[in-house]
């Protein structure tokens, strides 16, 4: 499996790398822009990103408008719903309107910063990434 760590912080990228490592293989890109090449490149070549871990609060293209974009780019290219990346969004305050607009943007669920591992592991279970019962 491929992930994709959007963050403009080198430690929350590499946090989430190391969570991430012993199920993926993991990729990281500092900002909107080339994280969206990224995700670009990757369905060009035909190795999509199953999971992008996605920051809210960026300089410059911030985490709503990289989501909407991805969401727009998977439109495009008629990829059906399954197949779509599944994108979680990681969030420095636990903010109900950044949520529930993330969520209207098409994520598929959100961690809360600083990420927890545990609450990692729950959120890949949940969208099946990773087999059920490694967080229990
Ligand atoms: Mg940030």
């Amino acid at each position: 499996m491929r992930a994709l760590v959007i963050d403009d912080r080198d430690t929350n990228r590499l946090i989430l790398l190391k969570f991430l490592a012993p199920w993926m293989v993991g990729d990281a890109a500092s900002d909107g822009e080339s994280g969206i090449e990224a995700f670009e490149a990757a369905l060009q070549q035909g190795k999509p990103y199953q999971l992008i871990c996605l920051d809210v609060m960026m300089p410059g293209m911030d985490g709503h408008e990289a989501l909407a974009k991805i969401r727009r780019i998977e439109k495009d290219a008629q990829i059906p719903e399954q197949d779509q990346v599944k994108i979680l969004m990681t969030t420095a305050v636990d903010s109900p309107n950044s949520i529930n607009e993330a969520t209207k943007l098409g994520a598929d669920g959100y961690l809360v910063k600083p990420v927890r591992k545990t609450n990692l592991i729950e959120e890949l279970e949940k969208l099946n990434l990773i087999p059920g019962g490694i967080s229990a």
